[in-house]
């Protein structure tokens, strides 16, 4: 959904490279949107609910916003924001309105500043000016389209030309949202709205509730997790659960890249684990011998692997304890690949069958270590700048410096990684004029010709993220 008050938004400044942009921003404009990973939930488009209000639907669960307005002083319970203990957080949904427009000038230069006022004009025709003095009309006119059928989840899915859209779920799910989405012609293999296996809460021992999640795994999938072969062929069945449900890739957020072989002392590792008497550096033995576990299974089901390292979860202690994960409290760290993907790479990097997608939180990693790694293994390719990075000035940096080592077809295209369901239209058209302001240069510099700019930005917005993910692929 191009902005059409603004044409030319982040299109470069130069007039020679601008025009060129525009030629080919206008080849992507309107193509489908392919989602491969993010963290819409699947209840949402299953029950088809109109949406509650305004703040309900874009301030409380974004932690972008969120985190901000903490960072200034706003306590997220006057966001909205649930506590872990129940304790009365505010739930007016105008006041909270209020709260976050009298704090919009905070947002200056952000990207949640474009996204939110993309999403205003573009999804919702709202084109009065966000400020102290708007907020009740803006508000008022938000709650006006809410209340709309078109405006159901469903219809703006249809709106938004989303061909697929991936949601992320725990092997522990039963996947019932799924399944009402299959019956309703959806989901399913090949459907528009598909699954991600995503094991973490399985798989680190860190989780608070690992060995109760083990336990519950076993009886989800009828196989005893008392021992470490049941264990995995509870994971396996699991796996074709989610295949049968349309997942076509699976998800792992490590704290590092790690990996690691364990051979037989993996059975002892998950036995003391499961007897509670797990042993310093266990935790992180375990996930990085699980993600050469995991690519074995990969290599027989065939789900593309994503490896999302990085992350210290709820580093802001305070806030996890009042609020839980997933609030804005997790914080990037150095990222190491080189060595630590090695024991992947050397029992299957040179297999084409495997397909490994790598994230990063850690940009310096960009040049010196992922490019190579990608533009160096079969089945290594790199996705799009995640999360603190997924910003216009980022995505530039992340085609000027992977392209030259690894190209543009070791990439694997957009992810919009949200849970904002509104916010994915602009996240999308970002990524696409970033491409086209690129590609731009390259022609201006006569280092590409245009007709071969041309069918690259189609390539990266449309192509490469169906083909990579496999979507189209299974019947
Ligand atoms: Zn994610």
């Amino acid at each position: 959904m191009p902005t059409s008050t603004r044409p030319d938004l982040l299109l470069p400044a130069e007039p020679g490279q601008r025009a060129l942009a525009r030629e080919l921003y206008a080849l992507v404009a309107r193509l489908p949107i392919i989602s491969p990973h993010g963290h819409v939930d699947p209840a949402l488009l299953a029950e088809d609910q109109p949406f509650p209000d305004p703040s309900q639907l874009l301030i409380v669960p974004d932690h972008y916003v969120t985190r901000m307005l903490f960072s200034q002083g706003v306590l997220p319970a006057e966001l909205g924001v649930p506590t872990r203990d129940g304790t009365a957080v505010e739930t007016d949904g105008r006041r909270i309105w209020r709260r976050f427009a009298e704090h919009w000038h905070l947002f200056r230069g952000t990207p949640s500043r474009l996204w939110l006022e993309q999403t205003l004009t573009g999804v919702f025709d709202v084109e009065t000016r966000l400020t102290p003095r708007t907020a009740d009309e803006v508000y008022d006119a938000l709650s006006a389209k809410l209340a709309e059928p078109d405006f159901r989840p469903r219809s703006l899915f249809e709106r938004f030309n989303i061909e697929v859209l991936a949601t992320t779920e725990s092997p522990l799910d039963d996947l019932g949202r799924h399944a009402k989405l299959a019956a309703d012609g959806w989901g399913g293999p090949g459907g528009r709205v598909v699954t991600t296996f995503r094991p973490d809460n399985v798989v680190d021992l860190d989780f608070d509730d690992w060995s109760a999640n083990v336990d519950r795994l076993g009886e989800i999938a009828g196989e005893d997790t008392g021992t470490y072969a049941g264990y995995l062929a509870a994971l396996r069945s699991r796996r074709a659960a989610f295949i049968a449900a349309g997942a076509t890739s699976s998800d792992h957020g490590h704290p590092t890249a790690r990996t690691l072989d364990l051979g037989a002392d993996a059975v002892t590792l998950f036995d003391r684990a499961r007897r509670g008497a797990a042993q310093p550096g266990d935790a992180e033995a375990f996930r990085a011998h699980m993600l050469l576990e995991f690519a074995r299974m990969s290599l027989d089901d065939g789900l593309v692997m994503q490896l999302h390292p990085g992350a210290v979860r709820n580093h802001n202690r305070w806030l996890h304890a009042r609020h839980g994960r997933d609030v804005g409290g997790d914080i990037p760290q150095v990222t190491e690949y080189v060595h630590a993907l090695a024991p992947l790479l050397d029992a299957y990097g040179n297999d084409p069958r495997l397909r490994v997608v790598l994230y990063t939180l850690d940009e310096d990693t960009f040049t010196r270590e992922l490019a190579p790694l990608a533009g160096g293994y079969a089945a290594l390719l790199l996705g799009a700048p995640w999360w603190f990075l997924d910003s216009p000035e980022v995505l530039r940096r992340f085609r000027e410096t992977v392209t030259e080592t690894a190209g543009f077809y070791n990439t694997a295209g957009f992810v919009d990684d949200t849970r904002a369901f509104c916010s994915i239209p602009v996240r999308h058209d970002v990524a696409r004029r970033i491409d086209a302001g690129f590609l731009a240069r390259l022609v201006a510099e006569h280092r590409l010709g245009m007709d071969e700019a041309a069918e690259t930005i189609v390539d990266l917005a449309y192509r490469l993220p169906k083909q990579v993910f496999k979507f189209g692929e299974s019947s």
